[in-house]
């Protein structure tokens, strides 16, 4: 009776152990399509260790026999429950985990577990001995296990429990239509589990270890989940994984504004981010990691998506973001929490400055150019106006500038205007605007200032000029220039005073150039 249960049981598991290997095929040859499906020819390749060796056991005829085939198992069994964690979490996208030195950690005790198997003769604490018996025609072996073969049972039973919870703790994330995988994955683990579970209580059919019998069923369970999450479970896993892989930064709270979750190009952004800061209250993060930032009015309590632009300043360096935060939604109407999304606009900002400083500059001399000069000084016009504040306009023109460039060429024709402007800068206080109006014609606007005050300014600029020729190419070129100033009246608007200063100019082109005429006419120096 026992000789034909034995032998039925050998023949089972060999079956188990040849499905095995087909499935093994199976995903190998779908391995380009499938996640996990490395993993998964893995467990197979562990598991056919185990199952023949378990099945080559039985048939032993010395103890020395039996003892092999039990080191032969030992080169998959302990690695069998650790890969199915590695399953589990490539199955539902925890790649992050999948670290080297997790990697190690997870693989050090089956690999302790091999050395102690290989080496048990010596010091005998994986088996305390082991004595054959026979049934029937077979040789079986009793073991009486020592401290170890608890902690590699320990771990084993750990391993699956714990792949069995990451998927349990998944499924709560997970929409009812991958609900099917994850059952099949979650079956996987839970017969060899029971199975095992019985095996040690002593309520194993006939006391032999069902395990090995049911491999085939758990590698068939978790092909199915598989390959039948091909496409399902890739969207959950890719929505994780874009996230992930975002350039934006992307926090999540819950409905108490505690930190639920980050990604990993926040990190990026705000270096101090770190899993402690999980359940913490994001003001206050937001407080200690921008401290030189605006506050973001994100999370006014209604549910309303909102945008904002942000700033912060980090070691002397401004940086400016495009903050968008948004309610999440459990189902229709179940408030969950709110995701924030910050988009890092640094770049983007700096070029539009760089742009719009390029619009408002001269290519030449870098001051500013005509348009900016009209905008601004009729704004400037305006404020004056309504504070009473005088405000005075200096035009100044290059003397002669038609013979520098025929004498010495177009290319020095601009180096005297680059050097006209380098003098002229020594007189501009920063709350004026210096502008290039057109050729080798220059205005200051100063508000604040009166005409005597601008008439002073623009006489000693003239001096300067005069006094400081320029010396290129060995060559000495003397320049000069007249000056116009006006000071604005209270009927006056930007085109009346510009036609003062440009008359008062022309005054003093008239009276032979190199010198500073100012209006009103009854105060010309
Ligand atoms: P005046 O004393 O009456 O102002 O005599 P002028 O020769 O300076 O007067 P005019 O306005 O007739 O000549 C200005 C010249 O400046 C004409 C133009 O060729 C030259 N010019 C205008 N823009 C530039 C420039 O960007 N670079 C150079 N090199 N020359 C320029
Ligand atoms: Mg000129
Ligand atoms: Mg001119």
């Amino acid at each position: 009776m026992m000789n034909i249960f034995i032998f039925n049981y050998i023949v089972i598991i060999s079956i188990s152990g040849v499905f095995s290997v087909l499935l093994g095929i199976l995903a190998f040859l779908k391995r380009s399509r499938v996640k996990g499906s490395g993993t998964f020819i893995l467990i197979n390749i562990t598991s056919c260790f185990y199952v023949f060796g378990h099945a080559f056991e039985l048939t032993g005829t010395s103890l020395s026999e039996i003892e092999w085939m039990v080191k032969i198992q030992y080169l998959g069994l302990p690695f069998i429950s650790p890969l199915n964690v590695l399953l589990a979490l490539q199955f539902i996208g925890l790649d992050k985990y999948i670290t080297r030195k997790n990697m190690i950690l997870l693989f050090s005790v089956p690999v302790i577990t091999v050395i102690m198997i290989y080496t048990n003769s010596i010091h005998h604490l994986f088996y305390k001995s082991i004595i054959l018996h026979k049934e029937d025609s077979y040789l079986l072996a009793d073991y009486k296990i020592g401290i170890f073969y608890i902690i590699h049972g320990s771990f084993t039973f750990g391993c699956l429990f714990a792949a069995f919870c990451i998927l349990i703790w998944h499924a709560r994330r997970v929409k009812s239509s991958y609900r099917f995988q994850l059952a099949a994955m979650m079956s996987a683990l839970l017969l060899p589990m029971t199975a095992s579970f019985l095996y040690l209580v002593g309520k194993a059919p006939y006391n032999m270890d069902p395990v090995p019998t049911i491999m085939c069923l758990t590698s068939a369970l978790y092909l199915t989940a598989i390959l039948s999450s091909n496409m399902l479970v890739v969207a959950p896993i890719a929505r994780d994984r874009i996230i992930e892989n975002m350039r934006d930064a992307v926090l999540v709270m819950d409905k108490a504004n505690l930190i639920a979750d980050f990604n990993g190009a926040a990190i990026k952004m705000f270096p101090e981010l770190n899993n402690s800061i999980i359940g913490k209250e994001f003001y206050g993060v937001w407080g200690n990691m921008l401290p030189n930032a605006v506050l973001p009015e994100v999370l006014s309590g209604d549910s309303a998506s909102f945008e904002q632009e942000i700033e912060w300043n980090r070691n002397g360096e401004l940086s400016y973001g495009l903050l968008h935060s948004f309610p999440v939604y459990k189902n229709a109407n179940q408030l969950a929490g709110r995701a924030v999304i910050i988009s890092d606009m640094t770049k983007e900002k700096i070029m539009r400055n760089t742009l719009q400083q390029m619009a408002y500059r001269d290519s030449l001399t870098n001051i500013f150019n005509r348009g900016y000069f009209t905008e601004k000084t009729a704004e400037m016009i305006e404020t004056c106006k309504i504070s009473n504040m005088p405000l005075s306009l200096i035009l100044f023109d290059i003397d002669h500038f038609k013979q520098i460039n025929d004498t010495y060429g177009h290319a020095i024709g601009d180096e005297a205007i680059k050097h006209v402007i380098n003098i002229s800068k020594k007189f501009i206080k920063p709350e004026y605007i210096l502008a290039r109006y057109g050729g080798e014609e220059f205005v200051i606007s100063l508000s604040g200032v009166s005409i005597e005050e601008a008439g002073g300014i623009a006489e000693e600029t003239r001096k300067k000029i005069a006094e400081c020729p320029l010396i290129t190419d060995g060559k000495i070129i003397h320049i000069t220039a007249s000056f116009g100033a006006a000071e604005m009246s209270n009927h006056q608007n930007l085109n009346s005073l510009f036609h003062d200063a440009d008359q008062a100019l022309y005054e003093s082109k008239k009276r032979g150039r190199n010198t500073v005429s100012i209006r009103p006419a009854a105060l010309y120096i």
